[in-house]
């Protein structure tokens, strides 16, 4: 990696923020190098200890107290603190009612947990418009709080948390999944349990998706605030999507920035990338980047209070997705990257299904079986996923660089068109198919190089079968 990224970001971000980056670096290559650990599994005869196990204790944990309230005993490990979440998460206002209405919290409770309500967010690419968009995004959460509380109500729930234990393997049989790890002295450990819940997201050995997104940033203040100034930061404001530049380096960065309590701003800079293009270093030399230009995004004397960065895993729907080879091991979260290949909205997503995949296992251990894959799956993502595909392998001729950057623009310029409910469905994971197919089709009528794009992207075989089938559920499609 170059030394100048690595320069940028001490000088920027401070040597903790480098140290961490390193160590994140240096874990992904030793998991690289290790042959993942397969334990034998537990006899047929044997009864397990535990009914449920969640390995890994971030924004899944929200299934934990729910599934102790149903009988089920539970236990977390976690390789760090349970519910020590680093991130910032929006949502919309109603996608938070799952949290109260499976009786997980009360609404005061959550109601005290959002930071920040918007009057509207907007997607803006550069050289182009300015999209507004209502109801998608608009609540920003304090997400540390949110699952601390949620830990808090694990540990009344009777959920058994192991802080510092890291899973390194499991193994399913008949009766079960021996599952093995590291505490925190360095010592191994043992267990087994009748449902072995995956929930260590990019981290999982499972978590095989074919798309990534590299997200670096975090909590700024410091940032000039303004009203309608593209370079001030409006608190009233959710910023979801927005360029400032063309391809550059064979990546189309995006901007998002979500005011939080006075004066802080989540700032994050991301890019789509299909997961084989994954490389130690990268989250560095995207950090550099992002000290680098956020003076040409926003104005104001910057500084980073929390940094926030990760990979977030993705998939396509064009390629089989991530899958365990045993029904007892179930992906949950990012490992099993059911959210929207488009936004990559794991909150979102885990606000609308951490209550069905809490019920869907607690029904497969009253009949004594492994639950196998229960993420309900939005349906649209079979349509998105091609897209998002296009969006990760963004035409490298620098006399095109600015043409990803046309084609978004001409999208949501359609998008906008068809109503603020249409658009605000889209980041919701919820337009349906007919809508989808027409805004599809209405930009292509104006940017027809989208065909070209898809074609490049996904070869004839793939593209004749992606059109096919958009075409095929529209025309099935209930109507309006
Ligand atoms: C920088 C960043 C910003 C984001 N912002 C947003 C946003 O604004 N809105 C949104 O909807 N989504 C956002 N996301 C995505 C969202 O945070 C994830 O979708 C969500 O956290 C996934 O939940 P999870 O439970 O699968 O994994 P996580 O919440 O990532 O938790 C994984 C847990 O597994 C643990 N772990 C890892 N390895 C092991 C192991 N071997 N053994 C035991 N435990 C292990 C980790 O310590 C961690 O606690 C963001 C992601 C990142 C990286």
């Amino acid at each position: 990696m170059s030394a100048h990224a690595r320069d940028v970001v001490r000088a920027c971000g401070g040597d903790e923020l480098l140290d961490r980056l390193d160590r994140l670096d240096a874990l992904q290559a030793g998991r690289a190098q290790a042959a993942p650990e397969r334990p034998t599994a537990p006899e047929a005869a044997h009864r397990p200890e535990w009914d449920v196990v969640l390995a890994g204790g971030g924004l899944s944990l929200l299934m934990a107290p729910l599934l102790a309230a149903r009988g089920a005993r539970v236990a977390v490990f976690d390789a760090g603190r349970i519910g020590a979440v680093h991130r910032e998460w929006n949502c919309a206002g109603d996608e938070l009612a799952p949290l109260w209405e499976t009786g997980l919290l009360d609404r005061t409770t959550v109601e005290a947990l959002v930071l920040n309500r918007y009057r509207h967010g907007f997607c803006r690419w550069s050289g182009g418009g300015t999209y507004p968009v209502t109801g998608a995004l608009d609540y920003a959460v304090d997400a540390g709080a949110l699952l601390a509380t949620v830990r808090a109500r694990a540990e009344a729930a009777g959920v058994a948390l192991f802080d510092r234990h890291a899973v390194t393997g499991e193994r399913g049989g008949v009766s079960g999944v021996r599952f093995r790890g590291i505490d925190p002295a360095g010592r191994p450990f043992e267990g087994t349990t009748r449902v072995f819940l995956d929930a260590r997201g990019a981290a999982s050995p499972w978590a095989r998706g074919d798309l990534t997104c590299p997200t670096v940033g975090g909590v700024m203040t410091g940032l000039d605030e303004g009203v309608d100034d593209p370079e001030r930061i409006d608190p009233t404001v959710g910023e979801i999507l927005v360029t400032t530049e063309g391809v550059e380096d064979g990546r189309q960065h995006i901007w998002e920035a979500f005011p939080g309590r006075p004066g802080e701003t989540t700032v994050y800079l991301f890019a789509y990338e299909p997961a084989s293009a994954r490389r130690p270093g990268d989250l560095t030399r995207l950090y550099a980047r992002f000290f680098e230009r956020l003076p040409a995004y926003k104005r104001g004397a910057a500084r980073m209070v929390r940094p926030t960065f990760g990979h977030i895993p993705g998939w396509s729907r064009q390629v089989p997705g991530p899958r365990t080879d045993h029904p007892r091991i179930v992906l949950v979260g990012d490992a099993a990257a059911r959210h929207s290949p488009l936004t990559f909205c794991g909150f979102g997503k885990a606000l609308r299904s951490f209550g069905p995949v809490a019920d869907a296992v607690a029904a497969a251990l009253a009949d004594d079986r492994g639950p196998g894959e229960v993420l309900p799956e939005d349906p649209i993502h079979r349509l998105t996923g091609a897209l998002a595909l296009v969006m990760a392998r963004p035409s490298t001729v620098p006399a095109r660089a600015g043409a990803l950057n046309a084609l978004l623009d001409a999208a949501f310029r359609r998008l906008h068109g068809l109503g603020d409910a249409a658009y605000r469905d889209l980041i919701r994971d919820r337009l349906d198919d007919r809508r989808f197919v027409q805004f599809a089709w209405s930009t292509s009528r104006e940017r027809p190089e989208v065909y070209d794009e898809v074609f490049r992207v996904l070869g004839p075989l793939g593209a004749a079968r992606w059109g096919l089938g958009a075409a095929a559920r529209a025309a099935f499609a209930p109507g309006p």
